[in-house]
């Protein structure tokens, strides 16, 4: 089938054929062959209505009355999964990404701070807007919670992009009125009557949520952070997000700017910022009392892996805070991160857990950044698995791009192993040596966003989104 046929109508009916891998439970840090929760169901099809998942059958089973006329898309022999779910990502930073030489601090001064002005403009923030989602469908990302910039306008236009497609988008203007340069603070008054403003026109519009951003402590006076808690507490299904606990210097410098915060995460918390639906990312540097003030806030950390080793901020202890009871999700942060690929940015947590002795599977990994994240982020009846009812909201890949990978591919798959260790070597091979070439196509409620230019010849980077240069 075409990409004309399907890209167009939400009540269209669509057949999916190919192998399905997705989960029901966190498989933790079991090795692959004592793992529970992954689910494979090789040759099946799913039936998609009205954006939705309809129903999921073996593909030898016959499709109920009124599906017979519906062509199937027949994915033979390719990985179906439910879409990534990034939960933290910079829009404005796909400007900066690969810049040379810096830790956060002075990353932030030298590539970040200058880049994110020019949001104000509000064709950069639509462009902008548009060219990051194109991004994200393209590394097979159908969910994101998302920074923008200081600029109410930079959120809209994020919003804006996203409602417009269907997609599940979780973002807010960023709150930060000191330690930035001029053009990037705004004062408690405003940023409260943006975020009011954006709450009213998209909180729980379509598939937009609002969240209460914070950059990070230091950006923010004690009286923005106030009125930021104030904000979680009077509207309660908003989300927060923030940072915390990135880099040795921050941290250091946090102790200093709030002497009485028993510590960096204290700050948050002392202000109500600490709940459910915050996400906060990196948490290297956090002790057992932090840990445990975020399981009992049911807080989510946001491990950001490939970010954290390129910005050299630390490594990051995933099995003492999955055995402490802290949610964990997997994020890119692009720019910091050097990649939006879920699967680059597993290769890069796989190294860090065995920096420390840990060793992280690939179904650890693919949960976290599917159902793991949905149900950290309460969205669980949504997104992050292949069910009846959850948004078609999905992704089609090639076990192996290259000769190198499919070589590899091919021992994997005839290995004499059984079971579900048989498997976990398959799609380890896949997770460590695939990248975005590997993705087939993506579906955002039903209708396809993103196709590979080897299948089909559509290229979601034509057109002005894309390659306008931009104003400086
Ligand atoms: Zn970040």
């Amino acid at each position: 089938m075409t990409s004309e046929a399907c890209a167009t109508d939400a009540s269209m009916r669509r057949v999916l054929r190919a192998d399905l891998l997705d989960f029901t439970a966190d498989p933790g840090f079991a090795l692959p062959n004592e793992a529970t929760g992954v689910r494979w169901r090789p040759d099946h099809l799913v039936l998609i209505e009205d954006g939705r998942i309809h129903a999921v059958q073996p593909a030898a089973q016959a499709v109920p009355p009124g599906w017979q006329h519906v062509i199937q898309e027949d994915h033979g022999g390719r990985l179906l999964m439910p879409g990534f779910i990034d939960t933290h990502v910079h829009c404005p930073q796909l400007d900066v990404i690969a810049s040379f030489g810096t830790a956060l601090l002075d990353w932030l001064n030298t590539y970040t701070f200058p880049a994110e002005k020019r949001y104000a403009d509000p064709e950069v923030s639509r462009l902008g807007a548009q060219r990051f989602l194109s991004a994200l469908w393209a590394h097979g990302t159908t969910s994101a919670v998302v920074f923008p910039t200081v600029h109410k306008v930079s959120a809209h236009a994020l919003f804006e992009a996203a409602h417009a497609q269907g997609m599940r988008l979780i973002t807010g203007k960023v709150l930060m009125d000191r330690h930035a340069p001029d053009g990037l603070r705004d004062d408690v008054a405003q940023a409260e009557r943006d975020c009011i403003d954006l709450i009213d026109r998209w909180h729980d519009q379509g598939r937009q949520a609002f969240a209460v951003t914070v950059r990070f402590a230091p950006t923010s006076t004690p009286v923005q952070l106030a009125m930021a808690g104030l904000l979680c507490q009077t509207y309660p299904g908003t989300y927060m997000q923030t940072h915390v606990a990135e880099n040795q210097d921050e941290v250091r410098w946090v102790a200093e700017l709030f002497p009485d915060a028993r510590s960096y995460l204290d700050v948050y918390d002392r202000e109500g910022l600490l709940g459910p639906r915050a996400v906060l990312a990196h948490g290297i540097w956090l002790d057992t009392n932090d840990r445990a003030v975020l399981r009992e806030r049911g807080a989510q950390i946001a491990h950001c892996p490939s970010s954290n080793l390129f910005l050299g901020s630390g490594l990051f202890d995933w099995v003492q805070a999955q055995r402490e009871g802290v949610a964990v999700s997997l994020a890119s942060d692009v720019g910091g991160g050097t990649s939006l690929s879920m699967l680059r940015n597993m290769q890069d947590a796989y190294k860090i857990q065995a920096m420390q002795g840990n060793r992280l599977t690939a179904w650890k990994a693919l949960h976290a950044a599917t159902l793991g994240a949905a149900q950290a982020l309460g969205l669980a009846h949504e997104i992050g698995q292949i069910e009846p009812g959850h948004m078609a909201d999905l992704t089609v890949w090639d076990w192996a791009h290259g000769p190198v990978a499919a070589h590899r591919d091919r021992l994997a798959r005839d290995s004499h192993v059984t079971g579900h260790d048989a498997l976990h070597e398959r799609a380890f091979v896949w997770m460590t040596l695939g990248d975005e070439r590997n993705l087939v196509e993506t579906l955002i409620r039903g209708q396809t966003v993103f196709q590979s230019l080897l299948s089909s010849g559509f290229d979601p980077f034509s057109g002005p989104s894309i390659s306008d240069p931009e104003p400086a």
